[in-house]
Parts: structure tokens; sequence; C-alpha cells
């Protein structure tokens, strides 16, 4: 009895997560996954324990499909309702269809039992769907949508019950999976910063205070980020903040995080490196050439400018920024002094003229 509510549960209370962190692609495959896991759990001797098997083939892998194939929907959306009518449908059918319309619907269903080879044609469909999500993956690099290629790939598996386990085994890996995929993107949503990728304020707070022992903290801010964005525009300022943070990322010895805005924090492990690291890091950020987005082509000049034109249009930018520097020490032993010290050593940077660094001796 206790393996018969065991693994719904578990399904359910994975559903219960993807719907909490709004993935509800994830969310629909579960919920697929949790009524097929139900049936299967179910004895022969009742209705639908009789059709699981033949209900999962015939309905699970389409079921997938269109989860996959309808853009991505809010919870309250026409999609949706489309989802739930399906998932629905399927499961009427197998759990109160009469004899002859289960009968009748194997020979009309194009690929369904009608065919000699159920699973092997559930097993088509499942793998299908997998490299669907796995196509995602490759074009958004969303990591939920790689968890969600492999636990299609796991449930593919169950069709022909790879090492000896049956489907319903294979089903609740794949909801495991899917359970892992949600809370990984919901850890990444908590503590890296959408735009940079650089882990964020709260991922710093977090590590400042587990910190013992020496070392300094850097606190780095665009110079005149605000006119940048007034002259060029907030995509070529996120534009910008994007390479800034991919440049402060590869400082030597420092973890970069994203403070918040047009400013950035960098944490030395080793202090007597700060001051020159971030000598480096300045420059690296001088340096740099940030291609502007491309304006859309003015319509006299799309018809005859052609490639040359629209080169002609591309330009670089460059921005500057100004670096303070403190280490832990002296009086200044709470992570929050180190980061006031440092604050200040940028203030004194702006006062001097900005695109440069003050370390406190
Ligand atoms: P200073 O040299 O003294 O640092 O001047 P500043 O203009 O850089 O400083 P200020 O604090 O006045 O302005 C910061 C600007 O950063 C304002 C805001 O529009 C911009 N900003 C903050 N976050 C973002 C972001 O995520 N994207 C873009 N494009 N701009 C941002
Ligand atoms: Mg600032
Ligand atoms: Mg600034």
């Amino acid at each position: 009895m206790t393996s018969l509510y065991f693994a719904p549960f578990l399904c359910a209370l994975v559903l219960a997560l993807a719907l909490a962190f709004r993935r509800h692609r994830a969310a629909m495959l579960l919920a697929a996954i949790a009524l097929a896991v139900a049936a299967l759990s179910l004895p022969p001797a009742q209705t639908v324990g009789l059709r699981a098997s033949a209900a999962c083939a015939m309905f699970l892998p389409w079921l997938w499909l269109l989860a996959l194939l309808l853009p991505e929907p809010p919870l309250r959306s026409r999609r949706m309702l489309v989802f739930a009518a399906a998932l629905g449908l399927s499961a009427w059918l197998v759990a109160a269809a009469p004899e002859h319309v289960w009968n009748g619907l194997q020979d009309l269903l194009p690929l369904g039992l009608s065919s000699a080879r159920p699973s092997r044609v559930a097993l088509t469909l499942a793998l299908l769907a997998a490299a669907i999500a796995a196509g995602y993956w490759l074009w958004q690099r969303r990591p939920l949508d790689a968890a969600l290629a492999f636990a299609l790939l796991a449930g593919a598996l169950g069709w022909i019950q790879l090492g000896g386990l049956e489907l319903r085994s294979w089903l609740l890996a794949a909801a495991a999976v899917i359970g892992l995929g949600v809370v990984y993107a919901s850890w990444r949503l908590a503590f890296l910063d959408a735009l940079t990728g650089l882990p964020n304020r709260r991922a710093l707070d977090e590590t400042l205070a587990r910190l013992s022992g020496d070392y300094a903290l850097a606190m780095v801010d665009v110079d005149h980020f605000k006119q940048f964005n007034d002259k060029h525009g907030h995509d070529a300022g996120d534009r910008v903040l994007a390479a800034v943070a991919r440049s402060l990322g590869r400082t030597r010895a420092a973890t970069a995080f994203r403070f918040g805005g047009e400013e950035f924090c960098l944490l030395f492990r080793r202090p007597e490196l700060a001051r020159d690291a971030c000598e480096e890091a300045r420059q690296a950020i001088e340096a740099l050439r940030v291609a502007l987005p491309r304006k859309p082509a003015a319509k006299s000049g799309a018809k005859g400018g052609g490639k040359s034109a629209e080169k002609k249009r591309e330009a670089t930018v460059q921005v500057t920024a100004s670096i303070g520097v403190a280490a832990r020490g002296g009086t200044r032993r709470a992570a929050p002094e180190v980061l006031k010290a440092a604050d200040q050593c940028l203030y004194k940077a702006k006062d001097k003229g900005r695109n440069q660094v003050v370390a406190l001796a």
C-alpha cells in the first residue's frame, strides 16, 4: 500500500516545486509523469491498472511532445488549458472509457497501440521529445532544458526496460531529474545575476559571512554610467555591464560579484595581490571595446545600402572604472567594515578624477 502512494506522492511533490518556481513546462511534463506513475502503481485488478502500461505507451509521449511544442505558458493561459484538457481526456479514457471505446481507440490512434510494437513507437516519440528539449537547451542555454532532455531520455529508456527496470522506475527517475533541474534553476535565480552571470549581492553576503582569515575587497564602479546610458541607451549599457563583468571575472586571484547596478565587488583571498590585480582589471576594462547594438536600418538606406551600410553603422564604445581596495586587518575585522573601507577608497578614486585604483595602505 505504501509503494502504491509513495511514487505518485513523490511526483506530486516535484510537480508542486515546479509550479512554485513557475517552471510551467517542467510542471506539464511532471503532471503527465505523475498520472502515469499513479496508473502504473495500481494493481492490474482495477481497470486503470489493467490499461496502465498500454495507456502510457499511447498517451505519455504525445503529452510530452505537446508540453514541449507549446511555448512555455503562464499558469493561467489558453495553452495551459489545452494541455490540461489533453491530460484530462487521457486520464478519462484510461479510467472511465467503456471497453468498446477503449478497444476502438487502439485502432483510431495513428501511432498508438495499433502498431505491432507499441513500446517501440513510444520509445521513438519519447526520444524525439528528449531531442526537442536538448534543442531548446542548445538554443537558449537554460540548464533546466538540459535537465528536461535527460529526464525524458531516462523516461524513454523505460520502454525498453533498460537494466531490467520497469517503466515506472524510469519515470520516477525522470521526475527526480526534473526536480533536480528545477532546484538548480532556482538556485541560479537566487545566487547568480541574470544580466552578467556573476554571483550576486546575496552570494557575496553569504560568502562574506563565512569568511575568516585574511582577505581584501575591491569595489569597482563604472564611471559616468548614467551619462553613458543617456547617450547610448539602456541596451548598450547592458552590453557594457556584461562585458565589464566578463572582464572582471578574469581578474587574477579574485572572485567577482555583481554588487548591484554598475557596481561590482572583487574578493581576494590573498590580500597582497589585490592592488596589482585591481590595476590590471582597471586597464582591462579601459581596453574593452563593446559593439553597440545595431539600430534598425532606415527605409531608404535598407534598399540600396546593403551590407556595407550595416557595417558603417556598427560602432564600438569604451568605458572606464574606478576601484577602491581595502584589506581585512587592524580594527577592520568584520566584513561590513572592510566593505565600507573599500567603498571610501572608491569615493577617493572618483574624487581624484576616476579611472584609477585607490587602495587603503
Ligand atoms: P559615477 O562616475 O560617479 O559613478 O557616475 P555614474 O553615472 O556611474 O553613477 P550614478 O550612480 O549616478 O548612475 C549609475 C547608473 O547606472 C544609473 C543607472 O541607470 C545605471 N544602471 C544601473 N543598473 C543598470 C543596468 O542593469 N543596466 C543599465 N543599462 N544601466 C544600469
Ligand atoms: Mg555607482
Ligand atoms: Mg558609476
